[in-house]
C-alpha cells in the first residue's frame, strides 16, 4: 500500500510503498476513505511528541470502509464494507481511564498516528471495534475532521455548558479549523452570547455566518475592554482559547467573570499567570485533550441530522507534503483532508 511516512523531524514526508497491514486477533483493517491533515501533526512532524517512533505514519482523524476483520473482531456488529469513522484516542484498553470511557487520556503514545500507524496511507490498522462508528451516510470525506477537528471543540464546548445558562456570554479565541466547529456547538448547545477573537478578517466573516454573536479583532483598539463591553460588564461565564499562545491566555484569563472557566485547547505551548487576586474569584482554568468515543458519536448524530457546517479541501495523498506547507502557512481556512 501506499503510506506517507516521517522518517526524520523536521523534514518532508515520504511517499512510499509498504505491506498492506494484516489484521491480528480483534484487529479491523480499514480502507481509508479521507484522513484529516491536523495541525497537531505540524508539531509532532517538527519533533515535538518525545518518544515518537521513526519512522511513523501519521494522521489521527481517519474514515473509511471496513476492509478485513482479524480472527475474533467479526461478529461484533460490523460487515465487511461498513462506512466508519474511527475513534483515534486509542488507549489500553483497561485502565481506569479507558474503562471509564476516557480512552483518549489514557497514552498519547498509543493513539494512531503517534505510535501504532495513522491514516496517511490507504489501509490503517485498528485495534478493537470499539474504535469505530458507524457513518449512517455520511461521506467519509467529511467524517474524517469530525473525529478530530469537530470532536475536540466539542468535547471543550461540553466542558463549559453548566455554566453557560442564559444571560451568559461565552469567548471563543480563534476561529479556525477547530474554532469553526466550536462556535457552532456553543450556539447550538447553550444560550450563550458568543464572542469570537480573531485576527484575520476573512475568519471573523466566516464566524459571523457561522452564528457568532460578535467579532472583536485583537489587534484594533484595546482587546480587554471591547471584550468586557461585549461580555455584559462582568465578564465571560466562559473562555476557549484554541490559540493557547501567552497573549491569547492572558486575554482570556481577564475575560473571565467569578466563577467562569477557562478552557485551553491551542496547542501553541503559552502560559498564564494564575493567582490569587490575579484572576476573577473562584475562577477555574482547566484544559481539553480532544473528546472520548461517546462524545464522537454525538458529534456524528449532529452530523447526520445534517446540523454542521464543514468548511473542507480535499487533496490526494500524494500532496501531502504542499498541503502541510500550506498548513504551516495558515493557508488552510477549514479543513484539509487527504484521500489515498
Ligand atoms: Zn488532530
Ligand atoms: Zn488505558
Amino acid at each position: 500500500m501506499r503510506a506517507a511516512r516521517l522518517h526524520v523531524p523536521g523534514t518532508p514526508f515520504v511517499v512510499e510503498d509498504l505491506p498492506t497491514p494484516v489484521p491480528g486477533p480483534g484487529q479491523v483493517l480499514i480502507r481509508i476513505g479521507g484522513a484529516g491533515a491536523c495541525h497537531s501533526d505540524l508539531h509532532i512532524k517538527a519533533g515535538d511528541l518525545p518518544g515518537l517512533p521513526l519512522p511513523q505514519t501519521l494522521g489521527h482523524e481517519n474514515a473509511g470502509w471496513i476492509e478485513a476483520f482479524g480472527p475474533g473482531a467479526d461478529d461484533q456488529g460490523f460487515e465487511i464494507g461498513d462506512a466508519v469513522a474511527v475513534f483515534g484516542g486509542w488507549g489500553c484498553g483497561h485502565c481506569r481511564l479507558c474503562l471509564g470511557g476516557h480512552e483518549q487520556l489514557c497514552d498519547t503514545l498509543l493513539w494512531g498516528g503517534m505510535g501504532p500507524a495513522g491514516g496517511y496511507a490507504e489501509y490503517l490498522l485498528v485495534p478493537s471495534t470499539r474504535q469505530l462508528l458507524t457513518l449512517g451516510g455520511l461521506d467519509p470525506v467529511l467524517a474524517a475532521p469530525l473525529t478530530d477537528a469537530a470532536l475536540t471543540p466539542y468535547s471543550a464546548v461540553k466542558k463549559a455548558l453548566p455554566l453557560l445558562v442564559p444571560g451568559t456570554s461565552a469567548v471563543l479565541i480563534g476561529a479556525g479549523g477547530l474554532g469553526q466547529y466550536g462556535i457552532q456547538f456553543l450556539k447550538m448547545l447553550s444560550p450563550a452570547t458568543v464572542v469570537v477573537i480573531e485576527t484575520d478578517p476573512a475568519k471573523r466573516k466566516l464566524a459571523l455566518s457561522l452564528g457568532a454573536d460578535v467579532t472583536i479583532d485583537p489587534r484594533a483598539g484595546d482587546a480587554d475592554d471591547e471584550v468586557r463591553a461585549h461580555t455584559g460588564g462582568d465578564g465571560a461565564a466562559a473562555v476557549l482559547d484554541f490559540v493557547g499562545i501567552d497573549a491569547t491566555m492572558a486575554l482570556g484569563v481577564a475575560a473571565l467573570r467569578p466563577q467562569g472557566v477557562f478552557v485551553l485547547v491551542g496547542l501553541a505551548g503559552g502560559s498564564v499567570p494564575f493567582s490569587f487576586f490575579g484572576v476573577a474569584a473562584e475562577a477555574s482554568l482547566t484544559m481539553s485533550n480532544w473528546g472520548s468515543r461517546n462524545e464522537l458519536e454525538e458529534v456524528l448524530s449532529l452530523a447526520q441530522r445534517g446540523d454542521l457546517v464543514s468548511n473542507i479541501e480535499q487533496h490526494p495523498l500524494s500532496a501531502i507534503n504542499d498541503v502541510f506547507d500550506r498548513l504551516d502557512r495558515g493557508l488552510i481556512a477549514g479543513r484539509a483532508v487527504l484521500v489515498p
